[in-house]
């Protein structure tokens, strides 16, 4: 089962998309159809909002006033924070509930309005945002569904701004354009990530570099970064000491392997194993395969660089997790090159001019082991710069 948050701005096109992912086969929770059944007419819900706010909020159908309850909240955040205690907790319940019902293999698309406001998008293993600019949804809610202009603004002006929600998105599904091309794009979506996403998920599998390529710095990795780090942290709970970007994509303006590497601490591998298979079905499925980095000879003792290593189950994105004891000598060592090489300009040049050479002579080997063995000799022969320039510039580790 892959779980995917969907979300957007009012009016730029997520039930549309909603629509089209369910016609594909996706099981769509849909949070606003379900804040409405919570608080339908007979349920507890809506006895609890009576006890709260008073009967007038009942109309004589026997359904929740809704302008009336609009009005009791607007401009006052104590009342809307009551009406809210009673609604999300009923909404997560059903959505659980729904959850738990589909089957193993679904696609579920949690259509959450207010996704990034509610800071939730870490608990997806996916978040899809609808993006179309606010003057054209502004004309879209006004045009195909009869809102008020001035109703359309105040409501986009409540919401999160298109920066945060750009933030939050792995992926953004731009509906600029017509309704065609915004069925095209969530057809690609759903054929050539969600699906095999699904799938790696519910087979534990990861998402493997073949042969090495090294591409230009996309700025967008620290943020992509972010992002997921946001994931494991949540998933690692009090078991977590933090997650750092580390590896080459964490030093700007350096070319690398498209591989986002991630640091996971812990204090002891024993919480790295209690956390695996939560890390799986968070898009991180585990590879016992790798159970060390090769010793250094600054330290050869090989329990010192034991580790877990987990990869990632999106197909649209390469993860290499590293869990590492908080201390231990792996820890230290991926924490001070990422810091070295961002300090030093020339360490950086020549570590790339290695890594071309390195890329040149794999570029037909899929196995990736052997272009992370030929960097080896650098990386030993590197290793007391960067403790000089540790010790020179007192750096300490993060967490330290
Ligand atoms: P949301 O669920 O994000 O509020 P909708 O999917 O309901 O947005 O879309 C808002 C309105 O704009 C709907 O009436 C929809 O039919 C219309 N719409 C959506 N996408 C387009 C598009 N690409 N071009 C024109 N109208 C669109």
């Amino acid at each position: 089962m892959l779980r995917v948050g969907l979300t957007g701005g009012i009016g730029s096109g997520k039930s549309t998309v909603a629509r089209r992912l369910v016609e594909h086969g996706a099981v769509l929770v849909d949070s606003d159809a379900l804040a409405r059944e919570v608080v339908a007419a007979g349920s507890e819900g809506l006895a609890e909002i009576v006890g709260t706010f008073g009967p007038e909020l009942v109309g004589p159908d026997g359904e929740l006033d809704r302008p009336r309850m609009a009005s009791v909240v607007f401009g006052d955040p104590a009342a809307r924070d009551r009406l809210n205690a009673i609604v999300h907790p009923r909404v997560r319940r059903r959505s659980d509930e729904l959850i738990a019902t589909a089957p193993d293999d679904a696609i579920v698309v949690q259509d959450i309005p207010l996704l990034v406001e509610g800071r939730m998008s870490p608990a997806f293993p996916l978040v899809v945002v609808v993006h179309a600019d606010a003057e054209e949804r502004v004309r879209r809610l006004v045009g195909s569904r009869g809102m008020p202009e001035d109703d359309a603004r105040a409501r986009l002006a409540a919401q999160a701004d298109d920066a945060d929600r750009r933030a939050a998105a792995d992926v953004i599904l731009d509906n600029s354009g017509t309704p065609a091309e915004l069925e095209a794009a969530v057809d690609e979506l759903w054929a050539r990530r969600l699906v095999p996403f699904e799938e790696n998920l519910r087979l534990r599998r990861t998402v493997r570099s073949g042969s090495p390529r090294l591409v230009d710095p996309d700025p967008e990795w620290p943020a992509q970064a972010a992002r997921l780090a946001a994931r494991i942290a949540l998933v690692a709970g009090d078991r977590g000491l933090g997650v750092e970007h580390v590896g080459s994509t964490a030093v700007p303006g350096l070319p690398a392997k498209d591989v986002i590497d991630l640091q996971l601490a812990v204090r002891s591998l024993d919480d790295a194993d209690a956390l695996a298979g939560a890390l799986g079905e968070a898009g991180f499925p585990a590879r016992p395969d790798i159970d060390r980095d090769r010793p250094k000879p600054v330290d050869p003792d090989p329990e010192h660089w034991a580790k877990r290593f987990h990869g990632g189950a999106d197909p649209g994105r390469l993860v290499h997790l590293h869990i590492r004891e908080a201390g231990s000598a792996g820890w230290r060592y991926a924490l001070l090159l990422r810091d070295w090489l961002r300090a030093d300009a020339g360490a950086c040049a020549e570590y790339l001019a290695m890594k071309r050479r390195a890329e040149r002579e794999c570029a037909d080997d899929p196995d990736p082991e052997r272009y992370a063995e030929m960097k080896e000799p650098w990386f030993d022969a590197a290793l007391p710069r960067a403790e000089r320039w540790a010790e020179s510039s007192g750096w300490r580790p993060p967490l330290a």
